[in-house]
């Protein structure tokens, strides 16, 4: 199959890339660099299957495509609030452009949604049947709702244009690629740790998160993409459940670092909490994650270590 990836040069779309040229396919990224690198493309850029076009999905792109992957928008805290009002363009224009393509050239469309449509959730464990609790004016807004934004066209789409959909919400993913200074939990604590700098824990680091580790996802991914019977929403992700600081303890221990954990203050409307329920991917994708978090954070750590 032709493929597209949009945001396929960050630290998923990158995985995703390679897993689809792996198998075949010709794949088409296009990425407009904010959070995503050359060098995660590197490996494979010269690869006689693959093209890079350097666009911002905000704008219309045209290409022959069988399958679209919409990865493109940054996932990082830090990162889509840099300019908040950029990220809701990025999700909303992106989900038209990537729906109006397929609609055109009849390929799925897959939408990268996320557990953040969940907000501070109160259903614990979540499942996709759970509306969520998002304040649709804070600080996280621009990511939450731009991305409850996108699955309404997704859905709308389908039942007004049948466009063919696949709407996944991931969880918490890590793993290699994922920017040293990216803001998220896991590669913080990890460049924290190496670097022999404090252990910045936000809050009391009671706050809990699952952890996915990026291989597992990816394969979920494209599971889900490949099957006739199921259009979404559907979680994906690891169930196994840690607070901020189990995940510091850990991380220590990994690295041997001498660096103190420090505690500093709790972003606004920090989720408290977060799981996702699987048994929907188990029962229609025979899919669960295999990479427990010690594993995951290993690999990771060897990353980080090879990339200083
Ligand atoms: P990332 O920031 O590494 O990747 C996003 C990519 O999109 C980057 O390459 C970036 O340059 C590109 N991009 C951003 N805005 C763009 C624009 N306007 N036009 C073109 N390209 C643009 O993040 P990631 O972790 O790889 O996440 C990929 C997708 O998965 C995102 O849509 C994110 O919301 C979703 N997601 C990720 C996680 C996770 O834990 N990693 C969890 C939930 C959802
Ligand atoms: N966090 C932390 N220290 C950091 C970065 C994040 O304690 O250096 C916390 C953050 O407050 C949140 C959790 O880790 O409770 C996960 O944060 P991340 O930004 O990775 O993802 P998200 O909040 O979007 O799930």
């Amino acid at each position: 199959m032709r493929i597209l990836v949009t945001g396929g040069a960050g630290f998923l779309g990158s995985h995703l890339c390679e897993r689809l040229l792996t198998q075949g396919h010709d794949v088409i990224c296009i990425d407009n660099f904010f959070t995503g690198r050359k060098e995660n493309v590197m490996g494979f850029l010269d690869h006689p299957k693959f093209e890079f076009i350097r666009h911002d999905v905000v704008d219309p792109f045209k290409v022959e495509v069988d399958q679209i992957y919409n990865l493109a928008c940054p996932a990082s805290p830090v990162h889509y609030q840099y300019n908040p009002i950029k990220t809701t363009k990025t999700s909303v224009m992106g989900a038209i452009n990537s729906l109006g393509l397929a609609k055109r050239v009849r390929a799925r469309v897959l939408q990268a949604s996320t557990s953040e449509v969940y907000g501070d959730p109160v259903e614990h464990p979540q499942t996709e049947t759970y509306w969520g609790h998002v304040n649709p004016i804070g600080v996280r807004s621009c990511y939450d709702e731009g991305k409850r934004c996108a699955e309404t066209l997704f859905f709308d789409y389908h039942r007004e244009n049948w466009v063919d959909i696949r709407v996944v919400r991931i969880f918490n993913t890590y793993g290699p690629r994922m920017l040293s200074n990216d803001g998220r939990v896991v590669s913080n604590f990890i460049v924290q740790a190496l670097k022999g700098e404090d252990i910045t824990i936000y809050g009391d680091g009671s706050q809990s998160r699952s952890f996915c580790y990026v291989d597992d996802l990816i394969d979920g991914l494209i599971r889900f993409m490949n099957q006739e019977k199921i259009i979404g929403p559907m979680n994906l992700g690891n169930p196994v459940e840690f607070t901020m600081s189990e995940l510091a303890q850990q991380v220590v221990t990994l690295t041997g670092t001498t660096s103190k954990i420090v505690h500093k203050p709790l972003p606004h409307d920090d989720p408290k909490q977060r799981q996702p329920d699987i048994s929907l991917a188990k029962k229609h994708l025979n899919w669960e994650p295999s990479i427990p978090l010690k594993e995951g954070l290993k690999r990771t750590i060897d990353y980080f270590k090879k990339s200083s």
